[in-house]
């Protein structure tokens, strides 16, 4: 059932120059070849060749799109299976036409995310690669990108398979010792069991305390800008949103909307709260009694307050910073091009130096050094040298807490001389669970979940 042949376009739908029809099963070559017409048939055409040629319907002459096709034999192909994609470029509607013929050949529509399941299902790739091709498409910023394009590579998982190796190890020294039970093997198992299940331990650890950083860069900082009127947010805004537009381009399944809700600061996200209403409302601080704004500052990761160091400050400007002094704020000193006239100690008073970014907007002078504020706050500053391992998914997090736990259970009984095989069974439980993460003990149903968030063609 599996391997019936599938076809989706995988290119974005939209104008573009090329779309490409993806086309992957046992049948996929034979089926293509009956509406396409070329120098060569191509079940003869050696694999990872292209062809140029036209679509056109079985039982009549009439070329309906010009295109190139290239067949890739299984194994060496996304999905392991034969695969042939067409390249069309006659924009969407002939595209659209190219599917439906291909569909009329008994080709299936493949559903969202179905061959990325088949590269998992065929071994190809292992669920956190899947799960980051989710996050390829889904990227919100450069690094969001590398992040996942690393994970893409195998590397989480690689770090993954050689803890549970080191478990395995462990298991099966455990079971020598359940089979020979005499008093100074037992009292080596105990040592090893300690020395191992610690070591493995600290290595979870240190994945898990990336995770705040990978989720900041899968979802972006959730940023409000607030200041008082005249200051210079919709001016920032506009500077941040300038930067993004370059940044979002060419990756698949990046909706408008989405783009328009996050800015880039220097390869960090930020998800802008409530956009609209800052575009609008340039008062937030004079409602500053008012539930809804406040909400949205509790809400908010970071917040971005904005002054014109041209004036000096206002009393509803000095209760803000009495109030945001305890969260994750950035004051902004906009207008530095004109004469000062903000008492900066004030500012001081309740924000130390790092936090305060004197800039200009007007000519866009001292904008990077916003960018270097939020990277100390969010990233200890060490963002650029960072491994670029981030565990970032839900699924992933809570598997190596659990994982942890089991760990953590283990070396509790092994501390209280709990008989050995019960200490086994923790162990073994904290392997499992590692596995789920790879995707080597997960249901069926948990698979299906995760590649129903795909969109279609990938
Ligand atoms: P908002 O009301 O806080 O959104 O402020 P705006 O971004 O609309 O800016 C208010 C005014 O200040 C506009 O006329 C901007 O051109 C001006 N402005 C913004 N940034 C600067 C700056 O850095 N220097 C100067 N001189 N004027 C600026
Ligand atoms: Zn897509």
């Amino acid at each position: 059932m599996l391997k019936d042949t599938i076809a989706a376009i995988s290119t974005p739908l939209g104008e573009g120059g090329i779309s490409v029809i993806r086309v992957s099963g046992d049948d996929s070559i034979p089926l293509v070849d009956r509406v396409f017409h070329s120098k060569i048939r191509l079940p003869d055409a050696a694999t990872h060749t292209v062809h140029y040629g036209h679509i056109v319907e079985p039982g009549t002459t009439e070329k309906l799109e010009e295109v190139l096709v290239t067949v890739m034999k299984n194994p060496r192909s996304f999905t392991m299976e034969d695969v042939v994609e067409v390249s069309c470029h006659g924009g969407i509607v002939s595209v659209k036409k190219v599917l439906d013929l291909l569909l009329l050949q008994g080709i299936r529509l493949a559903e969202p995310g179905e061959f990325t399941k088949r590269a998992f299902l065929n071994g190809r790739i292992d669920l956190t690669q899947a799960e980051a091709v989710i996050d390829l498409i889904r990227a919100k910023s450069d690094r969001a990108f590398k992040v996942a394009l690393k994970q893409v590579e195998g590397k989480l998982s690689k770090e993954i398979k050689l803890l549970r190796h080191q478990l395995v190890e462990l298991m099966a020294h455990v079971e020598v010792n359940i089979d020979y039970p005499e008093h100074d093997v037992e009292e080596m198992t105990n040592v090893l069991i300690r020395d191992k299940c610690t070591l493995v331990k600290t290595e979870i650890e240190r994945l898990l305390h990336t995770a705040q950083q990978g989720k900041i860069l899968r979802e972006g900082i959730e940023t409000a800008i607030v200041g008082r009127p005249n200051v210079g947010k919709s001016s920032l805004l506009n500077e941040l949103a300038q930067e993004n537009r370059a940044i979002v381009t060419d990756i698949p399944g990046t909706t408008r909307d989405v783009i328009e809700e996050f800015v880039n600061v220097g390869g960090i996200p930020l998800k802008l709260l409530d956009t609209a209403g800052i575009r609008e409302t340039t008062d937030i601080v004079e409602r500053i009694g008012v539930e809804r704004s406040k909400s949205a500052l509790a809400e908010a990761d970071l917040i971005l307050l904005v002054l014109n160091s041209n004036e000096e400050l206002q009393m509803d400007e000095l209760v803000m910073m009495k109030q945001l002094a305890e969260k994750q704020t950035i004051v902004i000193l906009n207008k530095i091009d004109l004469p000062r006239r903000i008492d900066l100690d004030q500012v001081r008073a309740y924000f130390s130096d790092e936090r305060i970014v004197e800039l200009s907007l007007l000519e866009n002078r001292g904008v990077d050094s916003l960018e270097k504020a939020i990277s100390s706050i969010f990233f200890e500053g060490k963002l650029e040298s960072a491994d670029l391992t981030y565990v970032s998914n839900v699924r992933h997090i809570s598997l190596l807490k659990q994982a942890l736990k089991s760990l953590q259970d283990a070396l509790d009984a092994n501390a209280d001389y709990v008989p050995i095989d019960m200490i086994q069974i923790d162990i073994r439980a904290a392997w499992e669970q590692l596995g789920e993460i790879i995707g080597d003990s997960v249901g069926e149903s948990l698979i299906d979940q995760i590649f129903t968030q795909f969109c279609l063609g990938k």
